[in-house]
């Protein structure tokens, strides 16, 4: 693994000017349902009515800001771009996490973790679209701030 996230910081710093940091994080496992409930916990209880497709959606991967650790399902096996594609979006959160990266909103910080995954998809002719059904309009959604800051 340690080879496998040398390069993915490589290629995160050359293609998105993020800061090359070679403290890995923990990775884990944890399964999906698991991650969808924390991933639900994490959002304040008033919020929670106006939850938007963004959070209905089942969780693949998670990234602790709190225990610099990436969860990925029991199943991932690394073996295809999807699934690495995984590890490269959560390997974005946790730079920004390393560089004290400050965001207007949550979903601020997942605008570089979006279009890395998907660069990273489209070398192997795959996309979000493809693999995750993320279509371009889901995208902005999760990427960009809501009315109440979320
Ligand atoms: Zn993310």
């Amino acid at each position: 693994m340690p080879s496998l996230l040398t390069a993915i910081v490589v290629w995160l710093s050359a293609n998105f000017g993020l800061p090359a940091d070679y403290q890995f994080p923990r990775i884990e496992r944890m399964s999906s349902v698991e991650m969808t409930r924390l991933r639900y916990q994490s959002i304040p209880v008033d919020q929670r009515q106006a939850l938007n497709v963004r959070d209905a959606r089942r969780v693949q991967s998670l990234y602790s800001v709190q225990k610099r650790t990436i969860y990925l399902r029991p199943e991932w096996t690394g073996k295809t771009p999807a699934d690495l594609s995984e590890l490269v979006h959560e390997m974005v959160h946790h730079l920004q996490n390393l560089n004290h990266a400050k965001f207007a909103c949550p979903a601020e910080s997942e605008k570089v973790a979006y279009e890395a995954q998907e660069k990273w998809l489209n070398m192997f002719g795959h996309s979000l679209a493809s693999d995750f059904e993320l279509d371009p309009f889901t995208i902005l959604v999760v990427t960009t701030c809501g009315e109440n800051g979320q």
